[in-house]
């Protein structure tokens, strides 16, 4: 399955690339939800610069925008001074910042660089927004309402985040972030949007990204034990990757005051048993379901309150779990398929 079956069309996206040829810089274009950014984007005729350390993304999700002339890639960290090839090209029209680890193993197994990406590497990059005149769009997280007491997740909700846990790398960070991109729009530096993306979902996913949709398929696939932390009745709001594309561009693309962040998400929310019996629907033979510890300060709850981006974007999700877990499972089955028959044919 390419990316374009996957994706409605990207219907937030007003600019002209024809009236306004400059380039769009996605960072972190190479991962999961970036490389449907860049895919998108593309198709709408954009020049897109995908910038990627490739830390934790598939290369593989780059294969169907290698060869189109609108679309270069660059490696590099944001952490790093920006290449050259970034800093010299064109001046720039907007820049989506999709660049961290967003899986929790992932984000807490080099803490630091964590950080450093969230705050160096967004000051970079709004820095290079500064002296290019373009427009910035930070994808900030629900980690930033923490292990919430106010529910749905509304934008004014100031959080409950512990900043001595494993997951403060990631939390504050973004915290952090946030707060740099607000500071450059109130000092007139930069014109910023700020996403608070929710639980989302969909082909591209590494299959060892270790959040739960993955987990959940690719351990039921592969007959593996699947792990359930704690006792499954945490709950998370899941949201399908077409619809969260559409949302962030919707966002950049808007006329909003840019010091005002906007939660992009699916408001439908499940428990985690719930997530798991969709899925043993879906794949037959699955192995055995084992209860695991729930991680430390793992959110017992979250769904976001999406009135404003409603309102201001007039934006809201199409496609329901039931209809995104099937296309999710169907394209990893694909993609643990042939990995399982690699390993085969190596033996
Ligand atoms: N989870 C689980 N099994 C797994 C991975 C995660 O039960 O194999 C749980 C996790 O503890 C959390 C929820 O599923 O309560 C969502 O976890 P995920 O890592 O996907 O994202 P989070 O929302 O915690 O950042």
């Amino acid at each position: 399955m390419t990316v374009s079956q996957t994706e409605a069309a990207p219907a937030g996206d007003r600019t002209d690339p024809a009236a306004d040829p400059r380039p769009v810089l996605v960072t972190g274009g190479a991962g999961f939800i970036g490389s449907h950014l860049c895919r998108a984007l593309s198709d709408a005729g954009h020049r897109v610069i995908c910038l990627d350390n490739l830390q934790t993304a598939r290369p593989s999700n780059l294969k169907p925008l290698e060869d189109l002339p609108n679309f270069t890639f660059v490696e590099g960290d944001i952490v790093n001074p920006l290449p050259a090839a970034v800093t010299e090209a064109a001046n720039l029209t907007r820049i989506y910042n999709c660049a961290c680890a967003a899986s929790p193993p992932q984000y807490q197994a080099d803490p630091e660089h964590t950080m450093l990406t969230n705050v160096v590497g967004t000051n970079h990059l709004l820095r290079l927004a500064e002296r290019t005149g373009a427009r910035f769009l930070l994808t900030s997280t629900s980690e930033v309402y923490g292990d919430p007491e106010v529910h749905p997740q509304v934008e004014g909700y100031r959080g409950w985040v512990s900043c001595t846990g494993p997951r403060a790398c990631y939390d504050e960070g973004k915290r952090a972030a946030e707060a740099m991109t607000f500071d450059f729009a109130r000092m007139k530096r930069a014109e910023v949007r700020v996403a608070r993306i929710f639980n989302t979902y969909g082909p591209h996913m590494h299959p060892d990204d270790g959040r739960v949709v993955s987990n959940l398929i690719c351990q039921a696939l592969t007959g593996r034990d699947i792990t359930v932390h704690g006792d499954g009745t945490q709950t998370r709001s899941f949201c399908y990757v077409s619809d969260m594309v559409r949302g962030l561009i919707a966002l950049m693309e808007s006329d909003i005051d840019g010091t005002e962040p906007v939660n992009i998400g699916n408001p439908d929310e499940f428990t985690i048993n719930e997530l798991l019996d969709m899925v043993l629907e879906l794949v037959p033979n699955a192995g055995k379901v084992v209860n695991t510890p729930l991680p430390q300060d793992d959110p017992r709850r979250r769904r976001p309150d999406i009135s404003r981006a409603q309102d201001v974007l007039g934006w809201s999700p199409r496609v329901p779990l039931r209809e995104g877990l099937p296309m999710t499972a169907e394209w990893f089955a694909e993609e643990v398929g042939a990995e399982l028959r690699l390993r085969e044919a190596a033996e």
